[in-house]
């Protein structure tokens, strides 16, 4: 897989680095109240598994899909939970596809820190919408990254598109 290159990254970077991102976020998100979900960016809480956006995305609707129970051994998944996650993943490309009309996806897991993963306790699949040519009209100006959608929009436009 290619590498999209997404500035807005590096404060993300920089906050696990200074140790400031504490916990498991994906927990914090599901612990909370569930009139929190726009705000946490939870999209869709299912019975073992649950939907939510990426904070730092890769590309606008970049998503991920969770099991509820904190874990990062993947062999340790119960078929229950394998059948939601897939069930919800399908859901995912169904919704972002109307939403967006991507021209494909990246769709991946990373297990364990060397993998590259950032979490490496909850186990997390990346949905990764992609349009011809998105790596190109990313460019560098300044340092400035122009987000073609604020996570709020993208939140509400797939929760509009979400069945
Ligand atoms: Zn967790």
């Amino acid at each position: 897989m290619e590498v999209i290159w997404a500035p807005w990254r590096l404060s993300y970077v920089s906050n696990v680095t200074k140790g400031k991102e504490k916990g498991c976020f994906i927990c914090r998100a599901i612990e909370d109240d569930p009139s929190r979900d726009r705000e946490n960016l939870l999209l869709y809480r299912g019975k073992k598994a649950i939907v939510i956006l990426n904070r730092f995305p890769y590309n606008t609707a970049h998503l991920m899909v969770c099991p509820i129970r904190h874990t990062g051994d993947f062999l340790s998944l119960l078929p229950e939970e394998l059948a939601e996650i897939d069930e919800l993943l399908k859901r995912s490309i169904r919704a972002i596809k109307r939403a967006y009309n991507p021209d494909g996806f990246n769709i991946g897991l990373n297990l364990g820190k060397v993998s590259g993963g950032s979490v490496d306790t909850h186990i997390h699949y990346h949905v990764v919408p992609r349009w011809l040519g998105d790596t190109n009209f990313m460019p560098v100006t300044a340092g400035v990254k122009v987000i073609p959608q604020s996570l709020d929009e993208t939140y509400d436009r797939l929760k509009t598109f979400w069945e």
